[in-house]
C-alpha cells in the first residue's frame, strides 16, 4: 500500500474545518489591520534561500528539498530549484520584483504549504503550514518605527486570543545592529574559546561559524556554560536601545504582556533589532507557536532597496495543536441541516428542492431514490442532519412535504414556500 511520505500527513474532516476556523479567523484579524495576502510560488530558485535565510542556517545547508531542473528550454535546464522552507524570502522578493512600494503595497500576509527535510517528530513535519506577515517598506517610509513591531505584536496578541488560545507567553529580545553584533561577537568567541571544547559537536561548530547561534543549543549539559556567556543586550547601541525600549512601553500602554529573553538570537547579518517568539506550554519539546523579528537589511540583501521590514510566521499545525484542546473540531464543523429523501421514482423532485434550499444558503445532504425509508434515516443520523425531509409523490403533489426532527422526533407538514424559513428557525 502506498503511504503519505514520511512527515507528511493528510489533514481529514473534521479536523480540516478546524483549519479553516483558524484561517477565517486570521483573514478577519489581519484584514482589520489593513494587510493584504500575497501567494508567492511553492518552488523558487535555490539562490533565493542560499541568500535570504543564509547559507549557514540548518534549514538552508540540510533541510531543503533542492533538484535541478530538466526542462527542454535551455532556460530551465540545470536550474537549481527549491520548495519553499519559510516564505519571508519569497515575498521579500516579489516586493522587489514587482516594485511593491510603488504601489504603496507594504503590508503583506501569507498562509500556505512550507518545506524542510527535518527528523519528523509530534509538531515537526515535513510539509508544514505557517501563517506570516510582513510590513516592508522604504526607509522614511515608517516601517523602521518601533510602532510597527508593537503594532505587529499586538496584533498577533489580538489573534491568539480571538481564538481563545491563553497561555501564551511572549519571549522579546533585541538583537541590535549587524554593527552591535560585531562588538558582540568578539566578546562572545572570547568567551567561548576556553570552554567549547566541553560542549557539543553542534555548538562547538557554531562557536567558529556562527557563535550567536550558541544560543539555540537544547543540550542540557551546555546549559550552565550558555548561562555565563555575554548577552546581546549588555552591546546594544543607543540607537537599538531606544528603539527597544519604545517596542516595549507601547506593548505595556496596549496592555500586551511580554518577557524579555535575552537568549533569544536570529543569527544573520540582516536580522536587526526585534526578536520575538509566542511559546505555549501544552506543546511539549516543541513548543514555540510562532517567531519573528525586525530583517531591515534582507530586502538589500536579495539585490532590492533599502526597505526596513519586520515579520513573523506561525506554524499553523502548532496553532490547530493547541487550540484542539478547548475547540474540539466538532464545535466549529456545520453538519447538514436538512437531508432529503427522495422516494421511489423522485430523484427529479429531490434535487429540485435541494436546489432550492441549497440557494437558502442550507447545507442539504441528497439521498437517493433507490435507498428504502429505514435506510434513508440512518443515513441521516449518520451525516448529523439536523431534519429529515421526504419527498414523495402525494408530497409534490400537495406541496407540503413532512419534515422530521432528528432529535426531537416533531414532525410537521410545511409548505414548500416557508421550508427554508422553517428549518433556518430550528
Ligand atoms: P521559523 O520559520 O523556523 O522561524 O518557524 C516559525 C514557526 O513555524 C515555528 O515557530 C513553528 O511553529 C513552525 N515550524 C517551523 N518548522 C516546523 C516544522 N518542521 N513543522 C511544524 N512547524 C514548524
Amino acid at each position: 500500500m502506498i503511504k503519505a511520505p514520511r512527515g507528511t500527513r493528510d489533514l481529514l474532516p473534521p479536523d480540516t474545518a478546524l483549519w479553516n476556523h483558524v484561517e477565517a479567523t486570521v483573514r478577519d484579524v489581519f484584514r482589520a489591520y489593513n494587510f493584504q495576502e500575497i501567494r508567492t510560488p511553492i518552488f523558487e530558485d535555490t539562490a533565493l534561500f542560499a541568500r535570504g535565510v543564509g547559507e549557514e542556517t540548518d534549514i538552508v545547508s540540510k533541510e531543503m528539498y533542492t533538484w535541478e531542473d530538466r526542462g527542454r528550454a535551455e532556460s530551465d535546464k540545470g536550474q537549481s530549484l527549491t520548495l519553499r522552507p519559510e516564505n519571508t524570502a519569497g515575498t521579500v522578493r516579489a516586493y522587489i520584483e514587482h516594485k511593491l512600494w510603488d504601489r504603496g503595497l507594504n503590508k503583506l500576509y501569507y498562509i500556505g504549504p512550507q518545506f524542510r527535510r527535518e527528523r519528523p517528530q509530534k509538531g515537526r513535519y515535513r510539509q508544514f503550514y505557517q501563517i506570516g506577515a510582513e510590513v516592508i517598506g522604504p526607509t522614511a517610509s515608517g516601517s523602521e518605527s518601533p510602532a510597527r513591531d508593537a503594532e505587529v505584536l499586538e496584533m498577533l496578541a489580538t489573534l491568539l486570543d480571538r481564538l481563545g488560545i491563553t497561555n501564551w507567553t511572549l519571549e522579546l529580545n533585541s538583537v541590535g545592529t549587524p554593527a552591535d553584533r560585531v562588538k558582540f561577537n568578539e566578546a562572545l568567541r572570547a568567551a567561548l574559546d576556553p570552554v567549547k571544547e566541553k560542549m557539543c559537536t553542534d555548538c562547538q561548530r557554531r562557536a567558529v561559524t556562527n557563535p550567536l547561534r550558541v544560543f539555540d543549543c537544547k543540550v542540557p549539559e551546555d546549559q550552565p556554560i550558555i548561562e555565563t556567556l555575554p548577552r546581546i543586550t549588555q552591546f546594544l547601541g543607543e540607537d537599538s536601545r531606544q528603539h527597544f525600549e519604545a517596542v516595549q512601553t507601547i506593548l505595556r500602554s496596549v496592555g500586551v504582556d511580554f518577557h524579555i529573553n535575552d537568549r533569544l538570537v536570529r543569527g544573520l547579518d540582516y536580522y536587526t533589532r526585534t526578536a520575538f517568539e509566542f511559546t505555549h506550554g501544552a506543546l511539549g519539546a516543541q513548543n514555540a507557536i510562532l517567531g519573528g523579528g525586525r530583517y531591515d537589511g534582507l530586502s538589500e540583501a536579495l539585490g532590492g532597496p533599502a526597505a526596513p521590514g519586520i515579520g513573523f510566521a506561525i506554524g499553523e499545525d502548532r496553532l490547530v495543536m493547541s487550540l484542539q484542546e478547548r475547540t474540539p473540531a466538532e464545535s466549529v464543523l456545520r453538519k447538514p441541516d436538512v437531508y432529503i429523501a427522495p422516494m421511489a421514482t423522485m430523484n427529479a423532485e429531490g434535487a429540485r428542492l435541494a436546489r432550492e434550499l441549497r440557494r437558502q444558503n442550507l447545507i442539504v445532504e441528497l439521498g437517493d431514490e433507490a435507498f428504502r425509508l429505514k435506510k434513508s434515516f440512518e443515513a441521516a443520523s449518520k451525516a448529523g442532519a439536523k431534519y429529515i425531509l421526504i419527498v414523495g409523490e402525494n408530497e409534490v403533489k400537495a406541496e407540503a412535504f413532512a419534515l422530521k426532527n432528528l432529535s426531537s422526533g416533531e414532525q410537521v407538514q410545511v409548505p414548500r414556500a416557508e421550508l427554508a424559513q422553517r428549518i433556518k428557525e430550528g
